[in-house]
């Protein structure tokens, strides 16, 4: 095999690597040809003029002008006071780079003058391709968790955390956590539910700040305050991807929807 066979046959084996362990998606803004040589530095000529030369307060920086990108952005955010607006707030977002490699934007489903709003923790692969939450295999079993109480997508409001596929479906850090928070505090607000379920432990840590898993927290309502001083009966529950892969513990979530069908009946 000559060399640039080899190396060919390199790269593919490392790309599918990578596709094994999930990263599916390029994130660097800028091409980095890898097969460059680099110019190596002789450790001999480093001297205290070399690190002189380097700007040392450049990631301060960098960081000082997000954090009043993302200022600009909040205060914004503050005047929405309809889901358009807020959707156009999100799309216009550029602070997190899920956004990046997502295919489009996931923002709602469902009927937004709901009692009941559900908050996922980010959309999948179908749901990147249709736009549309919780439209993938976990959204087939939630479908049927609402349905074993009498809810429908008709009669539910669905949203997630984060509005863009993490990629290879990733867990969302806390750091993108974070920065999506106001967000969907504000959609929280817009849509003003009389309950709010948190699935899965990101959405719940999201909502709710828990610290530890969600099977200790699940089950149990607590009260939602938003900026605005009202409050909203919440209760986190496990997510259906979860109980896919673990169906014994549907017991644990039937009791969860159980505790929200008779709290709807109470409305
Ligand atoms: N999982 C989620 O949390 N949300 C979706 O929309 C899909 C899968």
């Amino acid at each position: 095999m000559n060399d640039n066979k080899k190396k060919i046959n390199d790269f593919i084996e490392i790309l599918k690597w990578q596709i094994d362990i999930g990263a599916d998606s390029m994130v660097e803004e800028k091409k980095n040809n890898l097969f460059l040589k680099k110019e190596k530095i002789d450790k001999n000529q480093i001297t205290e003029d070399f690190f002189s030369e380097m700007p040392s307060n450049i990631v301060a920086n960098d960081q000082l002008v997000i954090n009043k990108k993302n200022d600009q952005y909040l205060k914004e955010l503050k005047n929405c006071s309809t889901l358009e607006m807020l959707k156009d707030a999100i799309l216009k977002f550029d602070g997190c780079d899920l956004k990046k490699t997502a295919t489009q934007i996931v923002f709602a489903d469902g009927n937004p003058s709901s009692d009941i709003m559900f908050v996922g923790e980010a959309p999948g692969a179908e749901e990147d391709r249709q736009g549309i939450p919780f439209c993938g295999a976990s959204g087939q079993l939630l479908d049927r968790m609402l349905a074993s109480i009498n809810l429908d997508r008709k009669s539910v409001y669905i949203t997630n955390v984060i509005p863009w596929r993490p990629p290879g479906n990733r867990t969302p850090t806390d750091n993108e956590i974070d920065l999506m928070r106001p967000f969907l505090m504000k959609h929280i607000e817009i849509v003003m539910p009389k309950i709010l379920v948190a699935i899965g432990g990101s959405s719940a840590k999201a909502v709710l700040d828990i610290k530890g898993g969600i099977l200790r927290h699940r089950g149990v309502w607590s009260e939602l305050e938003l900026d605005n001083g009202k409050k909203i009966s919440t209760i986190p529950t496990l997510h259906p991807a979860y109980l896919m892969r673990a169906p014994n513990q549907k017991k644990l979530a039937w009791e969860d929807l159980k505790s929200i069908r008779s709290r709807l009946s109470v409305l």
